[in-house]
């Protein structure tokens, strides 16, 4: 008889375990309160990707003359959105199609567990409908993080599920939080000519980047208008009537006026409401504590996604619900962290995996950087943008390359390179040894790489 698998959650962790589980052989079953896709398809990845896109496309038509192209650019926010709408529903019906060609169950309403093998499903019309498992994965992701002191309105003060709702552009937007999420909307916002205020409460936007990528970033965040503020930590966030704008001011006594605020603050677990207590299962408020196996401490219970609180990322999601089911369905499988990619969708993009070099030089690691430039790039001249570099760290006595931190245009598409170079352990020689096609942007990555290599040789 086939394994029956609940899954309590439909995201990219728990849609991306659903249809594994049924290659795999099991039956599988997903609950899902809201809409397949999760927050990547429905209020993140997804739905920013395809604004910010139809955003640069916009500015770029302001810049083309230099290309010969006369293009006239102007726009209209509510058909950005209705577009981005309409590519959430086709994606989101992807996945319905792709359930059904697998035979995977969804149940719409909300998962408890009632025991470790039976999830309580509670329907909108207030049915109980038990679901018995041999194994069970919670993947019920995260929720916006909302300090106790600012109050949600949903009408001027918003989270990032709210913003993707608005049907005009904001004339001005005071963003908190400077990291992925918030810079992706400053972005957005600046592209489209909004009067935006990035606010950071420490003294860099995106500190898990690289610090020359970061101090970049701020820089070209700068050059589309928007007001960077750093070290300033918000005290109040507060409406104001009958105006109905916001206002926002700061420990250190500033104040900042905008229609909207848009709090990028993190997110926090959703480990609510899922009988997690009931069952036993060990959690805290930065989520539910998993081994690399991606199991709990209650057997045949597995936790993955945004609700483990690892990295909160939808290809992180996804692998952890490969790893999860198929140690289910008895393949030994473990989950690595150690090649994970991570990029920023703003203009120019960002892109990363691996260690990074203030982290090498904490650790007292021997590594010889590498740069290549994308101004000597042919193929970034023939874009027209020539903005940014690769950055490649390679360990000097192994050779091997241990991190790539690129910043320029494409550099979310060039990362999957890079993750294959750091995450197979590709040695400079082997890099070397790569003929990549020309004229590319990738050619970049090769070329950092032989610039550590002449480090090695003449430094
Ligand atoms: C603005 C924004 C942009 C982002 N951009 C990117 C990006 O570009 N790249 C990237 O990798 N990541 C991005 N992320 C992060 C990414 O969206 C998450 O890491 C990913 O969605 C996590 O997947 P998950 O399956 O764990 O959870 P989720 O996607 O949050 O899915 C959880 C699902 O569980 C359902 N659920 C919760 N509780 C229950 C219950 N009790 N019963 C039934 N259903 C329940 C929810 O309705 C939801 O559909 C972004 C996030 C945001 C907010």
């Amino acid at each position: 008889m086939a394994k029956k698998v609940v899954i309590i959650g439909g995201g990219p962790g728990g849609y991306v375990a659903a249809i594994r589980a049924a290659q795999l052989g099991a039956e599988a079953t997903v609950v899902e309160k809201d809409a397949l896709g999760g927050t990547c398809l429905n209020w993140g990845c997804v739905p920013t990707k395809t604004l910010l896109h139809a955003a640069r496309l916009y500015r770029l038509f302001q810049n083309t003359r230099k290309l010969g192209v006369y293009a006239t650019g102007s726009f209209r926010f509510d058909k950005m959105v209705e577009n981005k709408n309409a590519v959430v529903k086709t994606n989101v019906a992807g996945i319905e199609s792709l359930f059904k060609r697998h035979n995977i169950k969804t149940l719409k309403g909300t998962g408890r567990l009632l025991d470790q093998s039976t999830v309580g499903v509670q329907t909108g019309d207030g049915n109980l409908i038990r679901e018995t498992a041999d194994a069970v994965v919670i993947a019920t992701g995260s929720e916006p993080l909302v300090p106790s002191m600012i109050r949600l309105d949903k009408d001027r003060i918003l989270t990032t599920n709210e913003v993707l709702d608005l049907d005009h552009r904001p004339g001005s937007i005071a963003i908190v939080g400077g990291s992925v999420s918030g810079c992706e909307f400053a972005c957005l916002f600046g592209l489209l000519g909004s009067t935006v205020t990035l606010i950071e409460m420490l003294d860099c936007i995106v500190p898990t980047e690289d610090t020359e990528i970061s101090r970049r970033l701020q820089g070209a965040l700068k050059n589309l208008g928007v007001r960077v503020m750093t070290k300033a930590v918000i005290k109040t966030v507060e409406k104001e009537y009958p105006e109905g704008s916001t206002r926002l001011t700061t420990e250190s006594g500033d104040q900042i006026k905008a229609d909207y605020c848009l709090l990028a603050m993190g997110r926090k677990p959703d480990v609510e409401g899922v009988g997690l207590e009931h069952v036993g299962i060990e959690f805290s408020s930065k989520g539910i504590t998993v081994n690399e196996r991606m199991e709990t401490n209650i057997r045949n219970v597995y936790a993955i996604g945004d609700v483990t609180g690892k990295l909160l990322l939808a290809h992180v999601a996804s692998q952890q619900g490969i790893v999860a089911v198929e140690n289910i369905m008895g393949i030994d499988s473990t989950m690595d962290y150690s090649a994970v990619p991570s990029f920023i969708y703003t203009d120019p993009e960002i892109g990363s995996v691996g260690i990074k070099e203030q982290e090498a030089r904490a650790m007292g690691m021997d590594v010889l950087i590498g740069k290549a430039m994308f101004k000597t790039n042919a193929m970034a001249h023939a874009l027209g943008n020539t903005t940014g570099f690769v950055k490649t760290l390679m360990d000097r006595e192994t050779g091997r390359v241990l991190g790539v931190h690129i910043l320029g245009p494409h550099a979310t598409d060039l990362l999957s390179e890079a993750v294959t170079i750091v995450k197979t352990g590709m040695t400079v020689k082997e890099v070397k040894g790569v003929v990549h096609p020309h004229p590319t942007l990738s050619e970049t990555i090769k070329e950092a790489v032989l610039a550590s290599v002449d480090q090695a040789i003449y430094g």
